[in-house]
C-alpha cells in the first residue's frame, strides 16, 4: 500500500483542489483500518469549516432508465456554466458483485475528462450503511475541494433511496413512461421523496408515450400532500440522449433552490440531516462495540440458540447482554 499523506498534506491538497489528494484522501475514508479511521475523523475536522457550499442533488431510477446518460448530458450542462461537479454513488449491489454503478467510467466517459468534473464510484465491500457514510463524508471532502454541484447517484430499490434522500437537497427520480410503476419498483414512498419527476427517453417513437406519462404523473402528484420544502413537485419531460429538457431540469432545481433558501427550508433541512447523521453514528459505533466485545461473544450464540427455541424471551435475552455489555464490554 503507498504510504500515508501527512493530516497537513491531506488538508491543504483537499482545499487546494488537489485531485490526487482529494482522491488518496477518500481512499482514508473508505478505509476500515482503525489507525484510516482516526485519520478521517480529523481530515474531516479539519476541513469541515470549509463545507456545505454545494447544491446535493441525489439521482434515482431502476437499471436502464438511462442514470448514466442522464449525468453524463447533465453534467455538461452544470460545466457549460463554469460551475464544477463531483458524481458520487451509493450502489447497495457494488457489495455482491464486486462492481459498481460508476465502476465502469467509459459510461461517463465525456463527463469523466472534462477538468471540471470528478466521478468516484461506490466504495466496494461495505455494508450498505457503510456505503452511506463513507458518500457522505466524501461529499464533504468534494465540498472543501470546492466542487459547485455534487450528484449522488443511486438504484431504485429502496434503501438506498431514504439514504441518498437523507444527504441530499435535492431529489430527482427518473422514469420511463410505460414501463409500469410495478416494473420501476417504484413506491408511493418513492415519488413522495422526489422533487421532481423526470421521464426520460421522450424522444423519437416514444416521445407522445413519454408526454402522455408526464401528464400522469403530474395528476399523481396533485394527490400527494404538501411538501415541506414549499416547493411544488413537478413532472417532466428529457432525452439525455438528445439532451433536450436537460437545461429545462436545471432551471427547476435553481427554482428549489431559490425557494428552500428563502423560506428557510434549505438550512433547517441541512440541519436537521446532521442531526440525523449524529444518532445514526451513534447507533453505528453502539452497535459495532457491542457486537465486538468479547463478553458478548461468549454469551451471544447460547442466548440466540435460547430464543430461537423458545427457551429464552427475545427481550431478557437482549437485556442480559446489554446488562453484560455495560458492565464487562
Ligand atoms: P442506467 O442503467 O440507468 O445508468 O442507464 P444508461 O444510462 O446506461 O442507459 C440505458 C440505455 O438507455 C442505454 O442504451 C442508453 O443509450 C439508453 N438511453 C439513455 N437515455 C436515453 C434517452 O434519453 N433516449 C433514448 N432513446 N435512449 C436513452
Amino acid at each position: 500500500m503507498r504510504h500515508r499523506l501527512s493530516l497537513e498534506e491531506y488538508t491543504s491538497g483537499i482545499l487546494a483542489g488537489d485531485r490526487l489528494v482529494l482522491s488518496r484522501a477518500i481512499t482514508i475514508i473508505e478505509s476500515r483500518l482503525t489507525a484510516d479511521k482516526d485519520l478521517a475523523a480529523q481530515i474531516l475536522r479539519q476541513i469541515l469549516p470549509r463545507t456545505g457550499n454545494s447544491l446535493r442533488i441525489g439521482i434515482t431510477g431502476i437499471p436502464g432508465v438511462g442514470k448514466s446518460t442522464f449525468i453524463e448530458a447533465f453534467g455538461k450542462q452544470v460545466t457549460s456554466l463554469g460551475k464544477s461537479v463531483a458524481v458520487l454513488a451509493i450502489d447497495p449491489s457494488s457489495k455482491k458483485s464486486g462492481g459498481s454503478i460508476l465502476g465502469d467510467k467509459t459510461r461517463m466517459e465525456e463527463l469523466s475528462r472534462n477538468s471540471l468534473a470528478f466521478i468516484r464510484p461506490s466504495p466496494t465491500g461495505l455494508s450498505l450503511g457503510g456505503v452511506a457514510r463513507s458518500t457522505r463524508e466524501t461529499m464533504l471532502l468534494c465540498e472543501a475541494g470546492g466542487f459547485d454541484v455534487i450528484l449522488i447517484e443511486t438504484v431504485g430499490v429502496g434503501q438506498s433511496e431514504t439514504l441518498v434522500k437523507g444527504m441530499t437537497d435535492f431529489f430527482l427520480l427518473l422514469m420511463l413512461a410505460g414501463a409500469g410503476d410495478e416494473l420501476q419498483g417504484i413506491k408511493k414512498g418513492i415519488m413522495e421523496m422526489a422533487d421532481l419527476i423526470a421521464i426520460n427517453k421522450a424522444d423519437g417513437l416514444n416521445k407522445d408515450a413519454a408526454m402522455r406519462a408526464v401528464a400522469e404523473y403530474q395528476q399523481a402528484l396533485h394527490l400527494f400532500p404538501k411538501t415541506e420544502s414549499g416547493f411544488i413537485s413537478k413532472a417532466v419531460p428529457c432525452s439525455a440522449l438528445e439532451n433536450t429538457g436537460i437545461a429545462a431540469i436545471w432551471d427547476e432545481m435553481m427554482r428549489f433552490f431559490d425557494i428552500t433558501r428563502k423560506n428557510g427550508f434549505f438550512e433547517k433541512n441541512r440541519q436537521l440531516q446532521n442531526l440525523d447523521w449524529m444518532h445514526d453514528y451513534i447507533r453505528q459505533t453502539l452497535e459495532e462495540q457491542f457486537y465486538n466485545s468479547p463478553v458478548v461473544k461468549r454469551k451471544l450464540t447460547s442466548l440466540e440458540e435460547a430464543v430461537g427455541n423458545n427457551l429464552e424471551p427475545p427481550l431478557s435475552a437482549a437485556r442480559q447482554l446489554i446488562d453484560i455489555f455495560m458492565k464487562n464490554g
